[in-house]
């Protein structure tokens, strides 16, 4: 990875140092988030798994989402600079706790009852448009009539003439990642419509029921050890250090038991 991702924060002497922190770990975040996100973009013409692809925007997002939450930590604390620079003229101001430490964030929407529906309509953009990762399509269960539309034209998509999909599906409210809020019209999950429709299978938004990989180890083909839950040393009777486990020799992951490795749904 690019070193420019490495960053040194010091406990800051003032407030002025504080805020260039604050202001190094943001362009950190935000490098880093468009780095995770160009990367995926590159992963598109593998035809990775949904689940996989869904995962990584939203790690990208989730980054870029902390990025922007340390902004809001610069703006708070410069507010609270704002009234200390008046009494202690520049200089040592860190005057801690209070209301700022919680900077806002938006309120989640209300968390309605999910229902699962066990058919879904997949749906698609009646130009064929094509987006990052191929045709515009989306997943309507039965029953919702949510109003998707095309990412790229902004048109309302249409059933293809598919036979109905089987599987289980819940809406759950979307507008959480920065894409979504910035443009629902333009957000890969929700199609504008600012409800995802989530696979409760494998929760991911988009997926069409069929789960070609190992749902135990997400079609990686290992699992985190189990005897040191992934922390690659277990402690040692005797030995003041932990050793490296012996169940995965130091790895931290072992094969996947339930695909025995091959990354497909075990049969
Ligand atoms: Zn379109
Ligand atoms: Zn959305
Ligand atoms: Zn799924
Ligand atoms: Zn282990
Ligand atoms: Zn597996």
């Amino acid at each position: 990875m690019p070193t420019e991702l490495a960053i040194t924060l010091d406990p800051p002497s003032t407030d002025a140092e504080l805020l260039q922190s604050c202001a190094r770990l943001g362009e950190a975040l935000a490098s880093l988030a468009g780095h995770v996100r160009a990367w995926t973009e590159t992963l598109a013409p593998l035809r990775p798994a949904p689940a996989a692809l869904d995962r990584l925007h939203q790690a990208a997002d989730a980054i870029a989402e902390a990025a922007s939450a340390t902004a809001r930590a610069a703006d708070a604390f410069e507010d609270e600079f704002g009234d200390a620079r008046h009494i202690a003229a520049r200089g040592l101001a860190i005057t801690g706790h209070g209301p700022h430490a919680q900077s806002p964030r938006p309120q989640e929407g209300g968390h309605p009852v999910p229902a699962i529906y066990t058919t879904a309509r997949q749906y698609q953009c009646p130009h064929g448009c094509k987006g990052p990762y191929g045709k515009v399509t989306a997943i309507v269960p039965d029953g919702t009539g949510l109003p998707v539309t095309c990412t790229e034209c902004g048109q309302r998509l249409t059933p293809t003439g598919r036979a109905p999909l089987a599987g289980s599906w819940e809406i759950q409210p979307c507008g959480n990642t920065l894409s979504c809020r910035r443009d629902p019209g333009k957000c890969l999950s929700c199609k504008g419509t600012r409800q995802r429709v989530v696979c409760t299978t494998c929760q991911a938004s988009g997926c069409d029921g069929v789960h070609n990989f190992c749902l135990a180890c997400d079609g990686s083909r290992t699992v985190d050890c189990p005897r040191c839950e992934g922390e690659r040393t277990v402690p040692a009777d005797g030995e003041a250090e932990p050793v490296p486990c012996p169940d995965c020799e130091g790895r931290g992951r072992v094969t996947c038991p339930a695909c025995r490795g091959t990354g497909k749904p075990p049969r």
